[in-house]
């Protein structure tokens, strides 16, 4: 990971690097502020630059030996410490554990908070933990010789969620740090550390992202289509691990709605072309989108019904939708929502059982065709 990856934070970046440049490395430092504002990148993106062979003015080359392997996180120096829930079971003691799991994560979305993390285990509402067991293990890893000959860096991502154990061997560890050793932590909430870690560490304030910066970035990285990004990005108040969540759900009903407006264009006008397309277009989603997208179809009938016979209730849509709405929804009356409504429920049925998608998908659309001139 790169400086130019991590969003954001130009001056902050120009910092880390000064300090690599002047050789004045502080060997415990601490990137601190509110979740989402992209921390471990920056942690990461640190170690990159400080392990690269040939950093330029302001970037690792992302070319050499050591950025390759820091490119896919298998870098020997790199270490991570995170919470985890320890289990038995599977075998689930420390993040040396969950390494995959989390090289994947970060790989993958890069800004991200606890629950997410727990979320991607199926291990929400368990107690994460850095526990003791993961002392042992930072010992055993930084006795290790350093691979690149040049700095070992431990990123120790939450060290809020330190038992007092585990907390204590850390401090033994600042207190007395093992040489060529950089410990990176990252944290949200420095109430919550020791006073005695804190006052190790070289702290390093991390602000909040724009609300602007966290809307390009979902709009780039992850293609969010714009005015979705920008209220999924002001929503979560620059917090860009939740912008991410928000914006997959906002991004999928607006693929929906999208979905959902040419259905019923194409069986207004009743243009076999148009029905055609469109089917296929719904039976190219996946199965579980396929259901969410009849959800959908069934929400917006009833949300028709209580535009039309409950004025001024339109608290569940939004603004593309309430607009869609204003014109459409008188098609959808006492004439047809009865039929519509069993015709969307039964194809929700079928989905369920496995059935032909592209077949019942235009058997749908066919019927919609007569349906909607019923209300007409
Ligand atoms: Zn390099």
């Amino acid at each position: 990971m790169q400086f130019k990856d991590v969003v954001g934070h130009t001056d902050l970046k120009k910092v880390l690097i000064k300090e690599v440049k002047s050789n004045r490395v502080s060997h415990a430092q601490m990137l601190l502020g509110p979740e989402g504002s992209g921390k471990l990148m920056l942690a990461i993106a640190f170690a990159q630059y400080l392990l690269c062979d040939e950093p330029a003015g302001n970037d690792s080359c992302n070319t050499c030996p050591n950025c390759l392997k820091m490119k896919t996180l298998a870098h020997p120096d790199l270490h991570f410490v995170f919470p985890v829930v320890a289990n038995k079971t599977n075998k689930i003691a420390s993040s040396v554990d969950r390494l995959v799991e989390w090289n994947d994560m970060v790989l993958k979305q890069g800004y991200f908070n606890l629950n997410q993390w727990q979320m991607s285990l199926d291990e929400m509402g368990k107690n994460a933990a850095i526990a003791v067991e993961e002392s042992r293990q930072i010992l055993k890893r930084l006795t290790l010789k350093s691979y690149s000959g040049k700095y070992k860096v431990m990123i120790i991502w939450l060290p809020e969620r330190m038992n007092a154990q585990s907390a204590n061997k850390l401090l033994k560890l600042l207190e007395e740090p093992p040489e060529k050793t950089i410990f990176m932590l990252v944290s949200d909430n420095a109430e919550a550390i020791l006073p005695t870690i804190l006052s190790r560490t070289q702290i390093i304030r991390v602000p909040s992202l724009s609300i602007d910066e966290v809307a390009d970035y979902l709009n780039k990285r992850f293609s969010v289509d714009k005015s979705v990004a920008l209220s999924a990005a002001s929503l979560s108040q620059g917090n860009m691990a939740e912008a991410i969540e928000v914006s997959r759900g906002a991004q999928s009903q607006h693929v929906f709605f999208n979905l959902f407006v040419k259905l019923m264009r194409a069986a207004y006008t009743a243009n076999p072309l148009e029905l055609m397309d469109v089917s296929d277009e719904a039976a190219a989603l996946d199965k579980e989108n396929q259901k969410n997208f009849i959800k959908y179809g069934l929400h917006i009938f009833r949300e028709s019904i209580i535009m039309n016979y409950m004025k001024g209730e339109l608290g569940n849509l939004r603004a593309e939708e309430a607009a869609f709405l204003d014109k459409f929804a008188r098609f959808i009356n006492n004439h047809n929502i009865s039929e519509l409504m069993t015709e969307f429920n039964e194809a929700h049925y079928h989905l369920e059982r496995n059935a032909n998608a592209k077949i019942l998908f235009s058997d749908l659309s066919i019927k919609l065709t007569k349906l909607i001139k019923k209300g007409i």
